[in-house]
């Protein structure tokens, strides 16, 4: 674990990835005095020594907001208490599907609409961003930092991993990246996996690419990962996910 300073009150948990993977795991910790507020919590081994971090530095948790639902976000979620938890009004849903004992893992507090929160000195802005999954969040900090949550993924030195659709809804991932590209102005990227983005070229050209992915799927369906590589010269780490975004829902 290596825990990055991003500014005052500011700071990254990075994870590395563990063994067979390639993706590591973010925790982010916002400060203001003895408090703090968490995006995402990781698998529960993760928040763990998060939290021993915390312990040790007299910092209690006061709020968690989750970018979503997915188990490597809220594993944290059962060990955490008399704490807001913070996500989207599709949580639910999206728990049913991935976890059993789903009632120990739902937000307190439910966001629909635009959220305003104003944390010590610090402001978020919490959106609904359904791309990735249907329960997303789209969470602007103080106006510089965008939170992503796995609507952006890569390793930890920046290498972009595929778009996954996990609900198999390629429109509604189009849309959240372009969400991304209009709040975007000159903020930094802050994914749940990889290498926190602050250079603005690199930014666009990132989010350029995965448009251009889910723009190539949706009008080929059938083609594989190479025909993609082969006609637009983009590439992606993680491309055994290419056949899952492919599968269409059964309705
Ligand atoms: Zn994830």
């Amino acid at each position: 674990m290596n825990i990055i300073k991003l500014e005052e009150n500011i700071f990254v948990y990075q994870f590395g990835p563990e063994e067979g993977k390639f993706l590591g795991v973010n925790i982010f910790m916002i400060q203001s005095d003895n408090e703090c507020t968490l995006i995402d919590t990781g698998f529960r081994r993760h928040f763990l020594q998060v939290k021993k971090d915390l312990d040790e530095k007299g910092i209690k948790i006061s709020k968690v907001i989750l970018t979503h639902f997915h188990p490597d976000h809220i594993g944290g979620l059962p060990r955490v208490k008399d704490a807001d938890i913070i996500g989207s009004v599709f949580a639910k849903s999206t728990l049913m599907k991935y976890v059993e004992d789903y009632q120990n893992y739902l937000p307190t507090f439910l966001v629909g609409d635009k959220t305003e929160i104003e944390f010590g000195k610090h402001t978020f802005v919490l959106e609904l961003n359904g791309g990735h999954s249907k329960d997303g969040l789209l969470i602007t900090l103080n106006d510089k930092y965008i939170f992503v949550g796995d609507d952006v993924i890569s390793d930890n030195s920046g290498n972009a991993s595929i778009p996954y659709c996990s609900d198999k809804d390629v429109n509604a991932h189009i849309n959240s990246i372009n969400n991304i590209i209009s709040r975007l102005g000159n903020k930094q990227i802050l994914p749940s996996h990889g290498k926190v983005l602050d250079n603005d070229e690199d930014i666009m050209s990132d989010l350029i690419k995965r448009s251009t992915y889910l723009h190539y799927i949706k009008e080929n369906r059938n083609a594989s990962y190479e025909d993609f590589n082969n006609e637009t010269n983009i590439s992606f780490l993680g491309r055994d996910w290419h056949v899952l975004n492919q599968i269409e829902e059964v309705k």
